[in-house]
């Protein structure tokens, strides 16, 4: 054998040629790449398009002249393999420099084609502004428009690693940003319940989120675009299409190599195709899961790299064997870390198998050491013998370490049982004497072990109303007070052992704390005083995620420069660890023992937080500075007193709190409040109770609902097109009658009053309370709606000279 060629010239080839030549000087080895560069970058190009990596160069790691150098390759770029003759042994190459076309004989062949972008059938795909990112050139093309079209925002298809990198970089690239996601949630390898504390990061930074949603044209729309979705129509400047990628391997296919039904090239684990001297890698081949063992495809840099090097082992006559991709994956998503590996539930549920998940809520390292935030890991475990199945971790620092830890235990086949043995390396900056893996695998171990008997997030409704059951919030009364499962009492677990004998000991325990930790010490007094008893697993935080109000609040920039006079006494507080409301109660006590004119500056981890402090400093006439958000830890600026430059001095804005779901109540509330935004005047309308269904999108949401809910949802009108009139609605014909004449006379329908409110920045909250009673989600409800309390509605009320209550 004395002849390599090789297709492709990027993870998978450029790594075969490399430990090719490495093994073996005297090989002659030409790989082909049919665009410009080698070797490149791609999974740092959308930091380049987002100005993180600054210098072009940084992603080409190799030209074609350094690589020869190096490795005595012949690298032929610009260089396409259009055929290959299998029996002869030779390519047929397209040279696009020359347009020259000629063939080259093989000893061995191997093929690292990679996968290309997905592109669906969406008409005005073809439209200029519409990209997709695969190589540098693509990156250019999108830098480039950026640069000298300036657009200021983007639609971006897909809410899978790519697309949501490119949503964070298009944002720092100062673009307005919508993600259209098919399915319920972003990342396809976490669990939904997982991707919640991600949907509501991404909307924290202003990304306008759009799931259960397909975009289905693409239009011209003078300079810009009009893009069609399932249930709606947005308007941006350019459109990133990820959707996912499907192999390249059309000349396998032409040459009667065996591919699947996906058009995957079908290896065996030495990488070999079903030719005997053609072998194929990377992005193109189907794959093992390694914990299923079956028959997949995870396109991914790694087994890409690993698969070159086995490829080039084997010819080269070293047994190297391929032992199948677990899908190790991680993505930095604004400043939240989103990784997993395994299997999810869904994968566990299609392969039949018998697991069991737990969650746990941990801290990055010791909580009295600085800095410290929260990681949630939930891990999928065999049900019987304890066997790792599969991780996912949302958190900030050190999140990255323990998917790897968790990677490596299910590369050795580990158990839960074995993580609880791990030594890992603690000192209080870095982890705590149980580090987080630890912690996953006592819990996981208690639950198999039936010491901790759990029930999860999803069976709580199923549950809730059986009166055989009785349910225990065991946090503290603040806690409860703050937010708790309806159906649930609330014993405080320090409380607990006085009460048992209130408690009916023929009935089954259902109980729940904060994130499962004090539950689970509750039901064990709870089980060894001879009751059952479950414990909620991820407790009230997970149950939250999910099912809450998630409020969640876009960062306002710190205003440090204006905020801070020389010379001003500054209170610095940390409230890191503490949920709603400690740290507002702890910002409220500094303030009380300030002096006029002090700056507070509060930082904390609790994500609610953010939607409070502003409403809270407006209505006690404290000046908000700002909040910014970075890694899991908000940091806010308030100066005691002196809100004479805020919005309140002026005080004339008007304040419309629509409480009524009649149709014509509806129109002539924002009839007035278009007319005073028109008047310059600064709206807000507070939507309660019935009000609520004139915010409802017209489509069925998928989202999750408890029973009461669901019922609820359904008797309501689905949004302000099936509103009744509040007189003469004669069997629904009033409000045809009414549109009917608004039209002839040229008045504004409903749905144009609303959208030019949206435009003309009247401010639309939604009160929180009223979905919470009603079960509305924010995902019912139309875009450009913000969650608000009675707080912020006072404190608007203030702001303003009029109050309308309608
Ligand atoms: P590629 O690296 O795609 O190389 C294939 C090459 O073959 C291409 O350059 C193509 O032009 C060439 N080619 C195709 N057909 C022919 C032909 N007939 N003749 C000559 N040349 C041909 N993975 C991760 O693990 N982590 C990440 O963070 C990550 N981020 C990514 C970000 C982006 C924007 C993209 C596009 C991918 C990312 N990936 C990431 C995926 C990762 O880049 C791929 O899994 C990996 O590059 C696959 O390697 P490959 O060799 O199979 O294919």
């Amino acid at each position: 054998m004395n002849k390599v060629l090789i297709v492709g010239g990027v993870a998978g080839g450029a790594t075969a040629a490399a430990r090719l030549r490495r093994l073996n000087e005297n090989l002659e080895i030409i790989m082909f790449e049919k665009g410009e560069y080698i070797s490149f970058a791609n999974c740092g190009l959308p930091y380049y398009i987002g100005g993180e990596i600054k210098d072009k160069s940084a992603l080409t790691l190799q030209t074609p002249e350094s690589f020869n150098k190096r490795f005595n390759v012949d690298v032929r770029n610009k260089s396409e393999v259009i055929a290959i003759n299998k029996e002869k042994k030779y390519v047929t190459v397209k040279n696009h420099k020359t347009d020259e076309i000629y063939t080259e004989s093989y000893d061995k062949l191997i093929l690292s084609p990679g996968a290309e972008p997905i592109k669906p059938n969406i008409k005005g795909l073809e439209n200029d502004a519409v990209f997709t990112l695969r190589n540098i050139p693509d990156t250019y093309k999108i830098k480039d428009y950026i640069e000298n079209k300036k657009p200021k925002s983007a639609v971006v298809v897909g809410g899978g690693y790519i697309g949501i990198e490119m949503a964070e970089n298009l944002i720092h690239a100062g673009l307005k940003i919508s993600v259209v996601e098919f399915s319920n949630h972003v990342i396809a390898p976490l669990d939904f319940e997982m991707s919640c504390d991600v949907h509501n990061h991404i909307k924290s930074k202003g990304v306008n989120l759009i799931l259960n949603s397909a975009v289905t044209e693409i239009e011209k729309n003078g300079p810009s675009l009009k893009i069609y979705t399932t249930d709606k129509e947005l308007y941006a400047d350019m459109v990133i299409l990820s959707v996912g990628v499907k192999p390249e391997t059309s000349i396998a296919r032409d040459a009667n190599i065996d591919v699947n039904e996906r058009g995957s090239i079908i290896v065996n684990n030495n990488m070999l195709t079903s030719n005997e001297d053609i072998y194929a890698v990377g992005d193109a081949v189907e794959i093992v899961d390694f914990v299923t063992k079956s028959k997949t495809y995870i396109p991914l840099a790694g087994p890409a790299n690993k698969q070159g090097r086995i490829a080039a082992d084997n010819i080269s006559g070293i047994e190297s064997i391929y032992s199948g991709t677990q899908g190790t994956g991680i993505l930095k998503c604004f400043d939240l870390t989103v990784a997993t590996t395994g299997i999810n539930e869904q994968v566990a549920i299609q392969n039949k198998i018998n697991y069991e998940k737990s969650y746990t809520y941990s801290a990055s390292h010791a909580s009295y050491y600085p800095g410290a935030v929260n990681m949630s890991i939930k891990l999928l475990f065999e049900k019987i013998t304890g066997k790792i199945l599969g991780a996912q971790i949302v958190g900030y620092e050190g999140s990255d370490k323990r998917i790897d830890v968790i990677a490596t235990a299910i590369r050795a086949n580990m158990t839960i049982h074995d993580l609880t043995k791990l030594e890992l390396a603690y000192a209080p900056p870095f982890s705590s004497a149980k580090d987080p893996v630890n912690m996953a695998g006592f819990v996981a171990e208690n639950i198999i072990t039936d010491k901790g008997e759990i029930f999860h997030w999803n069976q709580v409704d199923e549950i809730i109303n059986d009166k055989d059951k009785i349910f225990i919030d065991v946090r503290t009364n603040l806690e409860y007070e703050n937010g708790h499962i309806n159906g649930f009492i609330n014993i405080p677990v320090d409380e607990l052992r006085q009460n048992l004998s209130k408690i009916d000991i023929n009935k089954k325990i259902y109980v729940t704390c904060q994130i499962g930790l004090r539950g689970y010490i509750a039901a064990r007094i709870l089980k060894q005083s001879g009751f059952m008893c479950y414990n909620l697993s991820g407790g009230y935080r997970l149950w939250n995620s999910v099912f809450g109000k998630n409020e969640y609040k876009e960062d306002i920039k710190l205003n440090n420069e204006t905020m801070v006079p020389i010379n001003a006494n500054t209170i610095a507080i940390d409230a890191c660890g503490l949920q709603c409301p400690g740290p507002i109660m702890k910002l409220s006590e500094a303030v009380k023992n300030a002096e006029d004119g002090d700056v507070i500056e509060i930082k904390t981890t609790d994500p609610a937080f953010s939607g409070d402090v502003e409403a809270w400093c407006r209505r006690t006439g404290n000046t908000f500075g700002g909040i910014k958000s970075e890694k899991g830890i908000s940091k806010a600026i308030i100066k005691k007193g002196g809100a004479v430059n805020h919005e309140v001095s002026t005080a004339n804005g008007k304040n419309i709190i629509v409480f009524s779901g009649d149709l014509d109540k509806a129109i002539a509330s924002f009839i007035i409040a278009n007319a005073a935004a028109s008047m310059g005047r600064k709206v807000s309308m507070f939507f309660t109770f019935w009000g609520l269904n004139v915010l409802r999108k017209p489509k069925k949401q998928n989202v999750a609902k408890d029973f009461i809910s669901k019922m609820f949802g359904m008797m309501m009108p689905r949004g302000s097109k099936k509103l009744k009139l509040s007189n003469m609605n004669m069997l629904g014909i009033g409000p045809k009658l009414i549109r009917n004449i608004m039209f002839k006379k040229n008045i504004n329908s409903l749905e144009e009053l609303i959208e030019a409110s949206i435009k003309n920045g009247i401010e639309l909250v939604a009160c929180t309370m009223s979905m919470d009673v009603m079960g509305i989600k924010m995902e019912e409800l139309i875009d450009g709606v913000k969650p608000g309390g009675a707080a912020a509605m006072i404190a608007h009320a203030e702001e303003s000279d009029m109050s309308l209550f309608i």
